[in-house]
């Protein structure tokens, strides 16, 4: 049996954006994921031909250079793009919705002018800066960057980490307190260009997994951030961070749906070639039932995974980081990042000794287990989110 990507409750245009999505992952982005895996190599003229082939800026309007879809089918070119090559899946969702679509909804129009063509056409790469070496899980509280208005500037100091696109993002969308006395309530967000004085690299780091995508620690001293290029209100940051946390954990779930369910062809692919005892490994039982468990995790986790992305999908600005899409998207994640672990604990032993060894194809999808349990807030903070919400402890 040949696996079928096609899902019972996606429209005919939905089925047509993630075939056209994967045909196009598949014969541009598949080339290049051997050696971005191996010397974590960033194709540099990958983000334009992304954008060339419509697949940035996919919720926002045209009138900015977008597509003008929706959260939605945005998730299914995730899931498409990370079946065949998922570094590139999280570099694209760095960039298309930590970023972007955050820099859309939040924006003012002078700012929206002025980044979001170049980030729809790939022209510019972005990210988003909210953890740091002391606020991770705390990343509100603990937050130590500062932003202090000096005339018509903002100076930034202090440093993020673990930031996913920063060693070759034009643009960042960077949180920093402009108020520390108030906490989260003084957290403001801000549009910095990586040529402003102040801003540096500190350094590129280097990843078990996922690893032609970049990842770095910035630096800001005294940065000179234009007042103009606040992000919304003075001291209304966590607005932006919450709402944009609850997209970002619905938009990861595509990632662990799409490396699932390409684990799942290749462990078809050697069970059915793989021969032992004079038989195909297929042929044991054994065999089959983790060929079974695989799917049932896959097929379960792409429902909710949908489930989840068409709840979030019509969220109004500003909203999030409460109530039941809080719980929600927290949970879609929660589970897909945990479905996926399993999924391809089964899948490497289906391959033996072959899933072990760094240069196959399931080993590279095996190393991608782990990350999407700690990035977008861990497991256990996604526990807190959900049974707060429930509990009603989250307020
Ligand atoms: C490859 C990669 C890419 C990333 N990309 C980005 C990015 O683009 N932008 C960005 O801003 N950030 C990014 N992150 C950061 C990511 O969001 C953080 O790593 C994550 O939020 C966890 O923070 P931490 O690593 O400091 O862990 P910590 O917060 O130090 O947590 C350590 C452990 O303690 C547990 N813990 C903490 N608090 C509690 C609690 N109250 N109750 C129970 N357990 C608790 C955690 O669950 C975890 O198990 C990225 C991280 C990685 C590894």
């Amino acid at each position: 049996m040949s696996v079928s990507f096609s899902s019972f409750d996606l429209s005919a245009d939905q089925r047509t954006t993630l075939d056209t999505a994967d045909e196009y992952a598949r014969n541009e982005l598949y080339p290049l994921a051997p050696r971005m895996d191996a010397e974590e190599w960033w194709p540099a003229e990958a983000f334009a031909k992304l954008g060339a082939a419509g697949y940035l800026g996919i919720t926002v309007p045209e009138e900015y250079g977008g597509v003008g879809t929706d959260l939605f089918t945005s998730g299914l070119v995730l899931q498409a793009l990370s079946r065949w090559n998922h570094a590139m899946g999280l570099a694209w969702v760095a960039h298309e919705n930590l970023c972007t679509n955050n820099l859309y909804r939040n924006a003012n129009e002078l700012l929206r002018r002025r980044f979001l063509p170049g980030l729809c056409s790939g022209k510019l790469v972005g990210a988003l800066g909210l953890t740091e070496p002391g606020a991770g899980s705390d990343a509100l509280g603990s937050m130590r960057t500062t932003a202090r208005r000096n005339g018509d500037h903002y100076l930034l100091n202090g440093s993020k980490i673990y930031i996913t696109n920063g060693p070759v993002a034009d643009v960042l969308l960077v949180y920093a307190k402009t108020a520390p006395e108030r906490g989260a309530q003084g957290i403001s967000a801000f549009v910095v260009d990586k040529d402003f004085p102040g801003f540096r690299v500190a350094q590129k780091l280097t990843k078990m997994g996922f690893r032609g995508s970049q990842t770095a620690e910035l630096v800001f001293e005294d940065c000179r951030v234009p007042a103009e290029n606040l992000v919304g209100q003075e001291n209304a940051g966590v607005a932006v961070v919450m709402s944009g946390l609850d997209l970002e954990r619905a938009m990861i779930a595509p990632i662990c749906l799409g490396i699932s369910e390409r684990a799942l062809e290749l462990s078809l692919d050697y069970a059915q070639s793989r021969v032992q005892f004079g038989r195909k490994i297929a042929d044991f039982q054994m065999i089959q039932a983790k060929i079974a468990e695989i799917y049932v995790a896959v097929e379960t986790m792409r429902t909710f995974t949908y489930r989840v992305l068409a709840a979030a999908n019509d969220l109004e600005i500003g909203g999030g980081g409460r109530g039941r899409i809080h719980a929600l998207t927290a949970a879609s994640v929660m589970y897909a990042a945990e479905t996926m672990n399993r999924v391809l604990s089964e899948a490497v032993q289906i391959h033996g000794g072959t899933g072990y060894i760094w240069e196959s194809e399931i080993n590279r999808l095996f190393r991608a287990t782990k990350l999407l349990e700690i990035g977008a807030g861990t497991t256990e903070v996604r526990k807190l989110i959900i049974s707060g919400e429930l509990l009603g402890k989250n307020a």
